[in-house]
């Protein structure tokens, strides 16, 4: 009589190389990985499955020696936008500065015009077509901020097109609220009335309905100075949003240790982070965003205070920074390869960067950014053997196929 033994496993994938990006076992070079009700259910060396992979399993998918990697997180997007700035990436070409082309009411404005015009379907269809692209570069789960509405209609039109761009696309999106990102013309000469709408009216109803998980403010001279940074925290933090700030990208404003009292996720851009700064990331856990595609349009030279992220064991954390002024960027391999080329990362580092520390840069570690048993079996599936090949070729796509957990029931 054939006993008909219960199958373990929904899918096990054989004869793959995973990089796992756990600190403990980061390769396996002749493995297999099997995945249950979305969840990795095994990972190991294909010698040590206590079965044949038939008999284990329901569905059994041959990777013919490919390389596996975690699932890519890009933890710091700005890709639902109207319209682009191509004008103005021609005259920084001639030499104008980005805070020259922000205070002619270019930059940051311009765009948020451009998104203002549009429609929701207009506004979902252009950010649609990003998505795809980044998500054909590895990419399954992602950031995506609003901020260039900057009024209540607006910036719900934007929130909304990221859910239905999570919904539509199976993908995790992890909302960020950003109507701090610039003050809107019409706030220009009244400034402090803007911050009392953002606090008073916009952050309560995004909490209340749920409609992004963390806030975002960009600090900076030409944007929100420190006081004003400081009370939209204070009030992010009472409504029980997670908070990440742009800090330090242009000038050393003391914003990364601000956002690092206020136990922020992440601190983001840092070129001009100070050693008190790094210290105070270091001991509140806050992950520390690099962002080389805009240090790559901006042709800064200041570059991130890398060696001493490292040294105060700071996690590093790799984004597109995908946005129509100063990183129109689609790829986050391609960001990959600029971590390393332009701040000197490892390519290990790098990937670190774009799984493990982009997770918690999301707050999603404990379910997100590395293969191991009972997390979310998101990964991504490439044509090369090693994942450093990832990073070193720059315009093809090596990219087989992904799995994305999302949607599925728990
Ligand atoms: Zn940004």
């Amino acid at each position: 009589m054939i006993v008909n033994m219960e199958k373990k496993f929904d899918t096990i994938w054989i004869n793959g190389a995973f990089t796992t990006c756990e600190p403990d076992h980061p390769f396996i070079q002749n493995g297999a990985m099997a995945v249950t009700n979305g969840k990795i259910a095994w990972i190991g060396n294909m010698v040590d499955l206590q079965s044949t992979p038939e008999l284990l399993s329901h569905h059994v998918k041959d990777l013919q020696g490919r390389c596996v990697t975690p699932g890519l997180i890009d933890c710091h997007t700005h890709l639902i936008y109207g319209g682009n700035r191509a004008h103005e990436f021609e005259l920084r070409l001639q030499g104008a500065s980005y805070e020259e082309i922000a205070r002619a009411n270019g930059g940051i404005q311009s765009t948020v015009n451009a998104t203002r015009s549009l429609s929701e379907e207009m506004l979902f269809e252009q950010s649609a077509n990003r998505l795809q692209s980044l998500m054909q570069s590895g990419v399954t789960t992602i950031e995506i901020k609003s901020g260039y509405g900057l009024d209540w209609p607006n910036e719900l039109k934007m929130l909304r097109v990221a859910k239905r761009l999570e919904e539509t696309f199976s993908i995790k999106i992890f909302k960020t609220f950003l109507a701090a990102h610039t003050f809107p013309s019409e706030y220009k000469n009244n400034q402090e009335k803007y911050v009392d709408l953002i606090c008073e009216e916009m952050i309560p109803i995004v909490a209340e309905s749920s409609l992004a998980d963390a806030v975002d403010v960009f600090c900076e001279k030409i944007a929100f100075n420190i006081t004003q940074t400081e009370r939209i925290f204070k009030t992010a933090k009472k409504y029980g949003l997670a908070i990440k700030c742009h800090a330090e990208q242009l000038s050393n404003t003391g914003s990364a240790a601000l956002a690092a009292k206020y136990q922020a996720l992440s601190a983001d851009h840092l070129e001009y982070a100070s050693l008190e700064s790094i210290k105070t990331m270091a001991e509140s856990y806050t992950v520390a965003v690099l962002l080389p595609g805009a240090f790559y349009y901006l042709r800064e030279k200041k570059l991130p205070p890398i060696e001493l992220l490292r040294q105060y064991h700071v996690p590093i954390a790799i984004a597109s920074d995908s946005n129509p002024g100063t990183s129109p960027i689609l790829s986050l391999t391609l960001i990959l390869n600029m971590a390393c080329t332009l701040f000197g990362l490892t390519p290990i580092e790098a990937l670190h960067g774009v799984t493990r520390n982009a997770a918690k840069a999301l707050g999603i570690e404990k379910t997100h950014g590395t293969l191991s048993v009972g997390k979310n079996a998101d990964f991504a599936v490439w044509n090369v053997n090693n994942p450093i090949e990832l990073i070193y070729y720059i315009g093809n796509n090596p990219l087989y196929c992904t799995s994305r957990s999302q949607n599925i029931v728990e």
